[in-house]
Formats: C-alpha cells, sequence, structure tokens
C-alpha cells in the first residue's frame, strides 16, 4: 500500500463522502483486525475454546483464563484483576460469548481510566517538533516515515531530521522514508553531532515554513548513560532554536518485546519526560495485552499503533477500536 492509493482514496473521499468515509473506516479497522489477529487468537479463540463442553464458570476455568491473559502480556496484577471481577459476574454468564462480552468491558474500562499525563496544547509558533527516542530496532525510523505519510496527507508540510548519523544505513533509510512520504529532510555527513543536524533542522523548517518536523535520533550508543545524555543534549539545542520546543517527546515501543518495554519506558521517562506513546509491531506479536499494562501502569498517553510495515500501517490509538478488534 503506497502513498498514491491514499491520495486516490482521499480523492474518491471528496467525490462520495458519505460512502467513502465509512468505507475507510471498514478499512482501517479490518487491518486492525488483521494486525491484532495474533492477540486476538490468545484473547478469543483460546477462550472459546476453554468453554467447550462447559455450562458454567468453574474455578479452573477462571485459573486458566488468567493464564492466557498473563501471556497476552496484560500483566499478572491486571489479569488476576481482571478475573476477579468476572467472577462476581458469573452467575450472569453461561457461555464464551457472554464471557468474552464481559471480558471485553472490563477491559475498555480499564483503558478509559488512564490518566494520560499529557502537555496542554498551547499556542506555539510554526513548526510543531516532535523529537522520537527509543532504543535500536524499536520501529523509530519506520514511523517517522508512517507519520510524516499522515501528517502529509492532513496537508501538512513536513520535514524530517536525520540526527541519528550512528549508522550510516540509517540516514539512508530516512532518505527513502521521506521520499515515499512527501517530506523534506535535513541531514549532515555520517557521524555527525546529532544536536547539530536538529539545530539545522529547526532553522530549515523555520526558513521554509514547515508545519511539523520529526527528530529521529539513534537508539544505540556506546552506553546505555550516554544515549540519555546525548538525547538530552538534542533536547536542549532544539529548545534554544526554538523556544517551547520539541513539542513533542514521542517514545516508541516495541510491542514484542514485552514487559521489557515498560522498563524501557521508565528510563527514558525519568531521563527526558516522554509526553506519548507510539506501540509497534502489534502485528508481530500474541502478546497485545501489552496495550492494557501500557495504559494501566506508565500514566503516559499511547497516541499510536504500528500493525505492520508498509506506509498505511500506523493508526492513532482508539480504545474502542483496539478492543472492537480483539474480541
Ligand atoms: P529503529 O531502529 O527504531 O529506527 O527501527 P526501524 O524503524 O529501523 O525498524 C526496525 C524494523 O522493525 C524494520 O524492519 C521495520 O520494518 C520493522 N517495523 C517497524 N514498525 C513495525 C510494525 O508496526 N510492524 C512490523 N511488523 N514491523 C515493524
Ligand atoms: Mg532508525
Amino acid at each position: 500500500m503506497t502513498l498514491n492509493w491514499f491520495k486516490k482514496h482521499s480523492n474518491e473521499k471528496k467525490e462520495k463522502q458519505d460512502n467513502s468515509d465509512s468505507s475507510e473506516k471498514t478499512y482501517f479497522f479490518e487491518r486492525l483486525k488483521k494486525g491484532l489477529s495474533k492477540t486476538c487468537k490468545i484473547l478469543s479463540t483460546d477462550i472459546d475454546e476453554l468453554f467447550t463442553g462447559k455450562k458454567e464458570i468453574d474455578d479452573s476455568l477462571l485459573e486458566k483464563v488468567e493464564e492466557l491473559l498473563i501471556t497476552s502480556d496484560i500483566g499478572v496484577q491486571t489479569s488476576m484483576d481482571l478475573v476477579q471481577k468476572i467472577s462476581k459476574k458469573s452467575s450472569k454468564i453461561s457461555d464464551a460469548i457472554q464471557f468474552k462480552h464481559a471480558l471485553k468491558e472490563e477491559i475498555l474500562s480499564l483503558l478509559n481510566l488512564q490518566t494520560p499525563k499529557q502537555i496542554p496544547e498551547i499556542n506555539y509558533t510554526k513548526p510543531k517538533v516532535i523529537m522520537v527516542i527509543g532504543v535500536n530496532g524499536v520501529g523509530k525510523t519506520t514511523t517517522i516515515g508512517k507519520l510524516a505519510a499522515k501528517f502529509n496527507l492532513e496537508g501538512k508540510k513536513v520535514l524530517i531530521a536525520a540526527a541519528d548519523t550512528f549508522r550510516a544505513a540509517a540516514v539512508e533509510q530516512l532518505v527513502i522514508w521521506a521520499d515515499r512520504a512527501n517530506a523534506q529532510i535535513v541531514k549532515h555527513k555520517d557521524n555527525a553531532d546529532p544536536a547539530s543536524v536538529a539545530y539545522d533542522s529547526i532553522e530549515a523548517a523555520i526558513a521554509r515554513d514547515m508545519d511539523i518536523v520529526l527528530v529521529d535520533t539513534a537508539g544505540r550508543l556506546h552506553t546505555r548513560v550516554n544515549l540519555m545524555e546525548e538525547l538530552k543534549k538534542i533536547k536542549r539545542i532544539i529548545s534554544k532554536k526554538l523556544a517551547g520546543a520539541p513539542h513533542e517527546i514521542l517514545l516508541v515501543l516495541d510491542a514484542t518485546t514485552g514487559q521489557n518495554a515498560l522498563s524501557q519506558a521508565k528510563l527514558f521517562d525519568d531521563a527526558l519526560g516522554v509526553t506519548g506513546i507510539a506501540l509497534t509491531k502489534l502485528d508481530g506479536t500474541a502478546k497485545g495485552g501489552i496495550v492494557v499494562s501500557i495504559c494501566n501502569t506508565l500514566k503516559i498517553q499511547l497516541k499510536y499503533i504500528g500493525i505492520g510495515e508498509n506506509i498505511d500501517d500506523l493508526q492513532d490509538f482508539n480504545s474502542k477500536d483496539f478492543v472492537d478488534a480483539l474480541f
């Protein structure tokens, strides 16, 4: 799926607003369902199987459900709490459909309980600067490409800063994404100072009247401590060039790393103050319950989810769509 598809689709949308709105919704929901299919198997199909031949809910069934929830990476305590809540309603539940409905409602209310730490939308002068951070391989560059395409479709002018200068291939990969997404890019030579790339990008973005700057960063330096110091320096330099920036510190986490993602989030948040999370690779894992863990324990808003490697495989996180796609 390419940006051309997107463009064609948005043109069609102008022609047949109503029809196309709902077909676009269906299209993205189906992609979400497909992306979450491995987690859906655990949370939905496997629960169906537990009910075969059962007429009522007993302790052994509840124990097995708890195991399934833990397997999906919902987290031990949360899984226990969920099962306990459902067991209280068990007299009203007599089959798998009712059980899954109850579970879905409980998970949704957990997701909606989150009190995200959000910086208030203040009036800022263009450009909006989004600094993207996370360990190596989580999907920062890919997410930047997808975000650039998304903002471009919204009619915004996007500039990407190639501030991961640690590996030569990182810049090449970013150039390809910028091209696909119709975004501009500012890059220096290999091993250049990442903070100066960020600085030049902001300067260029102001001069060219850009709306959004997406700053790519390295996820691995010689030591973890160095990485945090380097990122702090980039953040500082950005704010020197443009007061109030970066407006967003977007942490990218890889869903396939399970609970490890939570400890990464704590480290990055302590060092840099994370304002939003993008959770990638939900399509590659049966551990999609990590979404619940993230919303439940981190108190940082889950903004985007990645459900594949294509340019349109990034969605705004929506708790209702998420549970609807799972059950
Ligand atoms: P970075 O090191 O954080 O910049 O990570 P990259 O953006 O280079 O991504 C690492 C790998 O993860 C690449 O092979 C991507 O195609 C892949 N990837 C990123 N996001 C997703 C996703 O949502 N789903 C899947 N299946 N793969 C992804
Ligand atoms: Mg990268």
